[in-house]
């Protein structure tokens, strides 16, 4: 079987803390917490590590996937499915919680670790859709014909080969009353070799729309790699759209923010939803307060159009939508 480079860069993760820190010249700190990264693996890839500022320990890509203390200490209201995954779970790899969009749990797995996941709790990996529940869970779509757009998510759902993807877009092409097929994704910013294409070819192999929203919470991630990968899917037709996650001491700055818009505008991404915190027990030393994140959104309105102002959301499980704060 062919190994293709992305499936070779993902190979060459970084899974040991220490690996990562020696790597930055920071060996001689303690800052890696060993318990926390038993509770929730490490696993960095190569090409994010290097957007990384040597010898910084405060660095805003190294927190957001070093494994700390703080993880391991309660919080109230912090638990293992804080937006309602498992009841909105209709069968196995599917959630299904809004109207005429349902969500596939592709995979389990992702290329990095974000330690403010809100998956990282939840026991992805048994719901999510192997080729036995495929069959189930597009028989479920086929059912509904108010579902009109299909979200692949995991996970990351492309860490799944290219062939994998074409069969399932294939399959769910084949179900007339889906219009739209949107794709969750880090990919492209964590591991821009993915985008291939192969991978554009599998994606838009269907009469779907495509829509992909990619996860970029801060300008560093954003380089020029990541820039030609984002542009190569917008040379394809595929919308382009970007959600970020409000972190404490990481992006939780206007001017951090703006500069993110501005840069992923360079290759037509539109920022989406700038997410609260979804409340995943270990992460709440992200949690940026409510008033704090309505004077970020506003200092964002004034700095930027419109049309790269992000909407400020939180998942609240059990509403009909997500909620603008
Ligand atoms: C967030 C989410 C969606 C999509 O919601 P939009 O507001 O359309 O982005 C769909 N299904 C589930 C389960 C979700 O968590
Ligand atoms: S699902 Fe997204 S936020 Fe969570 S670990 Fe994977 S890439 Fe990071």
């Amino acid at each position: 079987m062919t190994t293709f480079r992305w499936q070779a860069d993902l190979a060459e993760c970084f899974t040991d803390p220490g690996a990562l820190l020696a790597h930055l010249g920071l060996e001689d700190s303690e800052l890696a917490d060993a318990t926390a990264a038993q509770a929730f693996g490490f696993r960095v890839t190569r090409s994010y590590a290097d957007r990384m500022r040597r010898g910084d320990p405060r660095d805003p890509l190294l927190l957001q996937v070093l494994p700390a203390r703080e993880e391991l200490f309660g919080a109230p209201g912090f638990t293992a499915d804080p937006v309602g995954d498992q009841a909105a779970a209709v069968v196995p790899g599917v959630l299904h919680k809004y109207q005429g969009r349902a969500l596939l749990v592709t995979t389990g797995a992702c290329a990095i670790n974000c330690r403010y996941c809100f998956r990282r709790g939840f026991p992805y990996g048994a719901y999510q859709l192997g080729r036995q529940a495929e069959s189930e869970a597009l028989g479920y779509l086929a059912a509904d014909p108010s579902i009109g757009e299909v979200i692949l998510s995991g996970g990351d759902p492309l860490v799944l080969s290219d062939t994998r993807l074409s069969d399932l877009v294939g399959r769910l092409a084949a179900i007339p009353h889906l219009q739209t097929l949107r794709v969750h994704t880090r990919l492209p910013v964590v591991l821009p070799s993915r985008v291939t294409h192969g991978l554009t070819d599998a994606l838009a192999s269907s009469r779907l729309v495509t829509v992909m929203v990619i996860h970029a919470n801060h300008p560093n991630e954003v380089d020029g790699a990541v820039l030609a990968g984002l542009q190569q899917l917008r040379d394809k037709g595929f919308m382009l759209l970007n959600q970020a996650v409000l972190l404490r001491g990481i992006n939780d700055e206007a001017e951090v923010l703006a500069s993110l818009n501005r840069r992923l505008a360079l290759a037509g991404v539109l920022p989406y939803y700038l997410h609260q915190l979804d409340r995943a027990s270990g992460t709440a030393h992200f949690l940026v307060s409510d008033q704090r994140a309505r004077a970020i959104h506003e200092s964002l309105r004034r700095r930027l159009p419109g049309y790269l102002v992000p909407r400020l959301a939180r998942e609240i499980a059990g509403e009909p939508y997500k909620t603008l704060l």
